[in-house]
């Protein structure tokens, strides 16, 4: 049961700079919303959001500051934390202990 989104941004994938897809929660900690930025120049956003408290989907652009970021709904008018999830994965190098004296 694939629903399509209401609200989506078109978006020329080769040109973007950066793109994050999380989910929103509610007070809850239900993941009731979700959050979609992308930017093709890391100072323009993009943005389609589902509100996690009211369900509400609205999309905007503008232009966003340091982090963390608080993006508005403008139904309910309460705010969602917007922060950048890890793109770069931490690598660590985890060497297998192999002689492990117990
Ligand atoms: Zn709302």
């Amino acid at each position: 049961m694939a629903e399509e989104p209401s609200v989506t941004l078109d978006l020329d994938y080769d040109k973007i700079e950066y793109a994050t897809n999380r989910e929103l929660e509610n007070d809850e900690g239900e993941s009731t919303g979700f959050a979609k930025v992308a930017s093709y120049d890391m100072e323009m956003f993009m943005y389609v959001i589902k509100c996690p408290y009211c369900g509400h989907e609205f999309k905007d652009e503008e232009e966003l500051g340091s982090r963390p970021w608080w993006i508005s709904c403008p139904n309910c008018d309460r705010s969602s934390n917007i922060y950048r999830i890890k793109d770069k994965a931490e690598k660590e190098i985890k060497e297998t202990p192999d002689n492990v004296d117990v």
